[in-house]
């Protein structure tokens, strides 16, 4: 009986670890060293398809300046704006999208990666981080 009791706690807390939130809150800090390739090679968080790609730009006309650049090993698509110039500086910046304004957030509920050479960096935190 005891381990049948035993077995149930550890599935409920199995479950409820799932619902945990993560409070840890990443920092990114650092400047920007205009390189542009956050502009040349960009990910989208809910489009996977060409023809979903063709239904955001139909509904957000803005998005046209994205084009898709191909596709990464894991066959996740892969963007780029037709306005970053060669030099990596954007031509339309007074205009530029609030993505691109608010690139990169400064604050992230997750450990993420920036480019390789990008002047900014995700503040990881370690473990006794994590118990204070
Ligand atoms: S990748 Fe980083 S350093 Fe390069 S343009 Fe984008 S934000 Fe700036
Ligand atoms: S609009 Fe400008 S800042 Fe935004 S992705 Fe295109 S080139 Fe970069």
């Amino acid at each position: 009986m005891a381990n049948m009791l035993d077995f149930l706690f550890v599935i409920i807390n199995e479950i409820r670890s799932y619902f945990v939130p993560e409070r840890v809150i990443y920092k990114v800090e650092g400047e920007c060293k205009k390189c542009g390739k956050c502009c040349n090679y960009m990910y989208s968080y809910d489009t996977y398809t060409e023809k979903e790609f063709k239904i955001m730009q139909f509904l957000f006309p803005a998005y046209k300046r994205f084009y898709i650049k191909g596709k990464d090993e894991n066959g996740n698509l892969i963007f780029a704006c037709k306005l970053v110039t060669k030099e990596g500086l954007c031509s339309d910046y007074a205009h530029r999208l609030q993505m691109c304004r608010k690139y990169p957030v400064k604050k992230l509920a997750f450990p993420a990666k920036l480019h390789e050479g990008c002047g900014y960096r995700v503040v990881n935190k370690n473990f006794e981080d994590y118990l204070r």
